[in-house]
């Protein structure tokens, strides 16, 4: 019989599992491969209200109050100052985060699991309640293979210009890439510009080398990688996952950071509650798919405005977006948009 040699193992210490990992309290394993905060692969564009709730404010390197969407055939800008975005600095963020935990943080790479337990380069450990925080990869609640990799995640890269700009902007042109969007989010110094492939294509360094052209900028260092764009399975056998690995990216705008800390954030709560014997581990599992399930009709019609942006003209998708940018619509969908993940949007409103 294996030692139990912790109370709850969290695997991924990025958004997801930090989100976690700060609600629990007791003998606690955070595992990831990197250190934290050292491996970048978003844009890190987030509703400013997010940092501020969780205490990493200093994070923050530029506020973003409008929204610039580009098409070929107009321009349309959205006003978000009601709910103003910002971009963050990854490594600050995650290390703030970092700090609020109070767990024990080991740098291995996980490989699976096997009869309950976590394999790792460091050996196998084990634990009554183990969360899959590990992005698309999923390393413990099994890997996306092959074609269903493609079609249930899109691939984004992007890179480090010295563009400077006020405000973010999406791009929307076949031309640029048939079936996704393009990006340019302003960090303080320079911009991130990049190109994101709803069907899953990875080999967009072409077509982001003729964007930066058109831009008159050069590129700094590329990342990329995958992302979900459809709700997974939250719990796989007696495990909890978050984030990415749960799909939890949301479609369309491929935001997935709010996502994976609010669904992170939910899950810690509800596995601390366990820890303290109030819950079963059963009836855990059986609150955190409920929780998830309130949220899948939103995915459906992100999914489709997705759909939508990837396979009809253009021209028709950016009248859509011009509609959804004026009085009645915006103030019916922007808020509602930009408060997810929220539970008392005024109180925020008052600290930012
Ligand atoms: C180019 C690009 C730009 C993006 N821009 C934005 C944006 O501006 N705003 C936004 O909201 N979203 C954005 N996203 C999406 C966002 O990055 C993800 O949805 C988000 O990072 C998910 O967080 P997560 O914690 O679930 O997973 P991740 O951030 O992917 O973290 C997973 C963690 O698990 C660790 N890990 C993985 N495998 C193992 C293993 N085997 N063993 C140990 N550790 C492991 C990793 O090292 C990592 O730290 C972007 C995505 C891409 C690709």
């Amino acid at each position: 019989m294996s030692v139990r040699d912790y109370d709850a193992i969290v695997v991924g210490a990025s958004f997801g599992g930090l989100a976690v990992a700060r609600q629990l309290r007791g003998e606690v394993l955070l595992l990831d491969r990197n250190e934290v905060g050292t491996v970048q692969t978003s844009a890190c564009g987030t509703p400013l209200w997010v940092p501020v709730s969780l205490g990493v404010r200093d994070s923050v390197l530029q506020v973003h109050e409008w929204l610039e969407i580009r098409t070929p055939t107009r321009t349309v800008r959205y006003d978000l100052s009601s709910v103003p975005f910002c971009t963050f600095d990854y490594r600050a963020f995650c290390e703030g985060l970092l700090a609020q935990c109070r767990v024990r943080f080991l740098r291995t790479s996980v490989s699976g699991i096997q009869d309950g337990a976590v394999l790792t380069g460091e050996g196998r450990f084990t634990a009554p309640i183990i969360v899959d925080g590990s992005g698309w990869r999923r390393a413990i609640t099994g890997p996306t293979e092959g074609s269903s990799r493609r079609r249930r995640h899109s691939f984004g890269l992007e890179t480090h210009t010295p563009l400077q700009d006020r405000g973010l902007t999406f791009l929307l042109d076949r031309r640029l890439i048939p079936q996704g969007l393009g990006w340019i989010f302003p960090v303080g110094q320079g911009s991130l510009v990049g190109l994101g492939s709803y069907a899953g294509r990875s080999k967009l360094k072409p077509a982001l080398e003729r964007l930066l052209r058109d831009q008159g900028t050069a590129a700094g260092r590329y990342h990329g990688t995958y992302f979900p764009n459809q709700l997974l399975r939250p719990t796989v056998g007696g495990v909890f996952a978050v984030g990415d690995a749960a799909g939890q990216c949301l479609p369309l705008t491929a935001e997935g950071i709010r996502p994976a800390l609010y669904f992170g954030g939910e899950c810690g709560r509800i596995v601390q509650r366990i820890l303290e014997g109030r819950q079963s581990l059963e009836a855990g599992l059986e609150a955190y798919r409920r929780l998830v399930a309130r949220y899948r009709r939103p995915y459906r019609m992100l999914q489709f405005a997705q759909w939508m942006a990837a396979h009809t003209p253009t021209r028709w998708f950016a009248v859509v977006t011009q509609l959804a940018a004026t009085r009645p619509f915006l103030p019916r969908w922007w808020p509602r948009y930009g408060w997810f993940g929220h539970a008392a949007p005024a109180d925020v409103a008052a600290a930012t």
